[in-house]
């Protein structure tokens, strides 16, 4: 397997925040590799640094070979980034962006390949302005792929989008990789991470806690799954974590979830608790874990499982 992108050791500091802390990992060819974390766990200063946007304190990293520190220049023309808001002159169209940008590269692709690829021949003479986020989204991807990147960066493409977008963004996502290239992409939706990424690392204060794939990532939660039902309102939060074999409770007013290792000796004493409190179970639904339980016990508890 080729390495693509490879860090050693590297931190960024800003004054007193580590906003990367020692982090050494690696990314292969041909991957979707995604970078999950709560706000302002470094995701961004990590792949800023990649971008060859921001300098490092310390360690290294290289991509395609190349050094962030020496070779900005040269790796910028290689990659393409989609940034969470690509400003575009509203006033003018589509054709009219996509051969702006292309003139800036000293390799670029014919705006019409991308446009096809993409589904944007017929919005070629369409506005900025008029078009929907969904499509205007779907610009900016052209914009990241007119230099015929070999890896793209893409930072939250799915942010704000309706969910049919969202599915369309996700596909096209897909079938860039089936075309060869690399694809890094930072998501807080973990259903997008779990979806999408082929390996997943997450990044909680600035450190590395986990990076595998997303079933082993969530098989490391050791099998627990959840119940979850409606909120009567008349047990308490302390009495659910009480029940046999419960490791978490999340509560809402309207639902509880417990996250349970035996799930059948939980439900029954579930229901034991019911009958003797006088209320009723329902809304009941069994649910394995997710990377969204993942995102939860590895950037909570800033406990971490990566080696
Ligand atoms: P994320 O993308 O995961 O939300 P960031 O990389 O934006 O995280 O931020 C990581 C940490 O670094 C945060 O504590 C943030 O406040 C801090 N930070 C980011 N950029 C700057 C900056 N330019 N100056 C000072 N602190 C910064």
């Amino acid at each position: 397997m080729q390495t693509v992108i490879q860090l050693d050791q590297l931190c960024k500091r800003y004054g007193n925040t580590t906003a990367v802390d020692h982090i050494t990992m690696q990314v292969n060819k041909g991957e979707i590799f995604g970078i999950v974390g709560p706000n302002g766990a470094g995701k961004t200063t990590l792949i800023e640094m990649l971008e060859g946007l921001r300098l490092p304190d310390s360690g290294s990293a290289t991509v395609l070979g190349l050094d962030i520190r020496k070779h900005a220049m040269e790796i910028k023309q290689r990659i393409g980034v989609l940034l969470q808001a690509t400003s575009m002159p509203e006033k003018a169209k589509v054709r009219e962006v996509l051969q702006m940008f292309a003139s800036l590269y000293h390799k670029s692709t014919d705006p019409k390949e991308i446009s096809a690829f993409l589904g944007l021949e017929d919005k070629q003479n369409a506005f900025i302005k008029s078009l929907s986020g969904g499509w205007k989204q779907r610009v900016s991807l052209a914009l990241a792929l007119i230099n015929d990147p070999e890896i793209l960066f893409l930072d939250e493409p799915s942010m704000g989008l309706d969910p049919n977008a969202r599915k369309e963004m996700w596909d096209m996502i897909h079938r860039l990789k089936k075309d060869g290239r690399t694809i890094v992409v930072t998501t807080h939706y973990m259903e997008e991470a779990e979806y999408l990424c082929d390996r997943i690392a997450v990044i909680s204060h600035g450190k590395l806690v986990a990076l595998d794939t997303p079933q082993k990532l969530i098989s490391m939660l050791g099998g627990t799954k959840r119940i979850s039902f409606k909120n009567a309102g008349v047990t308490g939060k302390e009495s659910f974590a009480g029940l046999p074999f419960v490791v978490d409770v999340e509560w809402e007013t309207d639902t509880v979830k417990l996250h349970s290792s035996q799930i059948d000796e939980t439900l029954q004493a579930l229901f034991r608790l019911a009958a003797e409190e006088g209320w009723m179970v329902s809304g009941l639904r069994l649910e394995d874990a997710s990377m969204n339980d993942v995102f939860t016990e590895m950037t909570a508890s800033g406990k971490g499982i990566a080696g």
